[in-house]
């Protein structure tokens, strides 16, 4: 028979469950883990201590039971606030624990009511309840995410057991007899137990779909883009210009494409180093960035390649946008060398050959970026620093 005494046992066990969960996770380094562990291993121990009432001293059972609940609580929270980047407000939440303490001493020592710390620990719960709710709903949408809903259910959920505390609280302030003793299966206890019951598992669970939603965005942020520049990956390059391709045609807009590769880099890795190569690669895609259009795409191809994908831009106003670009990265980088101890600040010069060319109807994307190669490998053979497009290249090779 479903007795709170049992009640109790049975959550306990889903709460270790739960650190077997959150354990499994615990290489994805995702913050916020280390809490929820810790919460449902607390929340564990509470549970047995609440569970044992009248078998252990009142002191373990009544006041560090219920104090250890509240930490547990606080604890999620913190876990949330750690998975949002969010500073931790230890200070406050250490006070409010020694109230929780301090207020069940009272009540229990000085002028023993059940009724009175019922009240005053669903409040507590509740109203920790009711800030994990409101701090999802604040920065879920600051957040990498993949889909809403994890972080949705988990501020839903913890708004309806906020609700539920709530509704417990205010019950008991109004109390009647029947209600006094918690561990008395009435039906009114039995139902504020499951819900109490219910919070330490569900709010795991919300929180283990939030950590799968940030490992899926991570994966897919990191298969999009390139590890040292930030632009987009040739995998994500191929995705958007099939896309663009289709919507080109089937809206009969133009599309271009732009493919340049850094002149000569070889040199400026023998002569500066590796990491300065680097660097003028990142100075590259940044300085990119401020010529191009928000809804261009660039790409680092592989090496010193790059690809820009121009929609809605026809062949004068994509060779506009390559002389441009190339005007601007003509201009070279200053860059922080630091070989040994000491770093000088020093202008490495550099510049990039450009192909471009613009889709021509029944094109596919792989024809398109065979005529844009063609046209910087024109610009190559041409001396370099300058941009050639696919119909000058052509002529240029008759
Ligand atoms: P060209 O003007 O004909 O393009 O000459 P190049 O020297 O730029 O061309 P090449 O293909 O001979 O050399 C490209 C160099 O780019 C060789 C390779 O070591 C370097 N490289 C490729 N990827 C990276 C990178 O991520 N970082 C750095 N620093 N160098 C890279
Ligand atoms: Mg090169
Ligand atoms: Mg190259």
């Amino acid at each position: 028979m479903l007795s709170p005494f049992n009640l109790l046992l049975i959550t306990a066990g889903f709460s270790v469950v739960m650190l077997f969960v959150l354990g499994s996770l615990m290489r994805s380094h995702i913050p916020g883990l280390r809490e929820w562990a810790g919460a449902n291993a607390l929340a564990a121990i509470a549970l047995v201590l609440l569970a044992c009432r009248g078998l252990i001293p009142n002191f373990l059972s009544i006041v560090v039971a219920n104090t250890l609940a509240g930490l547990a609580i606080c604890i999620i929270y913190l876990g949330f606030r750690r998975y949002y980047g969010l500073l931790l407000p230890l200070k406050p939440i250490a006070l409010s624990l020694l109230a929780l303490f301090s207020l069940f001493l009272v009540f229990h020592y000085v002028y023993d009511s059940i009724a009175i710390r019922t009240v005053i620990v669903s409040w507590f719960l509740g109203i920790y309840c009711l800030a994990i709710g409101l701090l999802i709903f604040q920065s879920a949408h600051r957040s990498l995410t993949l889909s809403p809903y994890p972080a949705r259910f988990t501020a839903w959920v913890s708004i309806l057991f906020f609700i539920g505390y709530g509704l417990r609280a205010v019950v008991y302030m109004t109390g009647t007899d029947h209600l006094i003793s918690t561990m008395q299966a009435s039906s009114w206890n039995l139902l504020f137990l499951s819900l109490g019951t219910l919070v330490m598992p569900l709010l795991t669970m919300g929180a283990i779909m939030m950590v799968h939603d940030r490992m899926l965005s991570k994966a897919i942020q990191d298969a999009n883009h390139d590890f040292l520049t930030g632009a987009w990956t040739r995998r994500a390059f191929f995705e958007f210009a099939e896309r663009e391709l289709l919507r080109a045609k089937r809206m009969k807009r133009s599309l271009s494409l732009l493919m340049f590769d850094v002149d000569y880099f070889k040199r400026i890795n023998d002569t500066y180093g590796h990491a300065t190569g680097d660097n003028v690669l990142i100075d590259i895609v940044e300085r990119a960035q401020l010529e191009i259009r928000n809804i261009d795409y660039i790409a680092r191809m592989g090496g010193e390649e790059f690809s820009i994908l121009l929609p809605e831009a026809d062949a004068n106003a994509a060779l506009a946008i390559a002389e441009r670009l190339r005007a601007r990265l003509n201009s070279g980088t200053s860059i922080v060398i630091s070989p040994g101890q000491q770093s000088t600040e020093k202008t490495v010069p550099y510049t990039v050959s450009i192909g471009v060319a613009t889709h021509r109807a029944d094109e596919g994307i792989i024809a398109l970026m065979h005529r844009a190669d063609i046209a910087l490998y024109s610009a190559k053979a041409a001396g370099r620093n300058i941009v050639i497009t696919a119909e000058e290249a052509m002529v240029r090779e008759a």
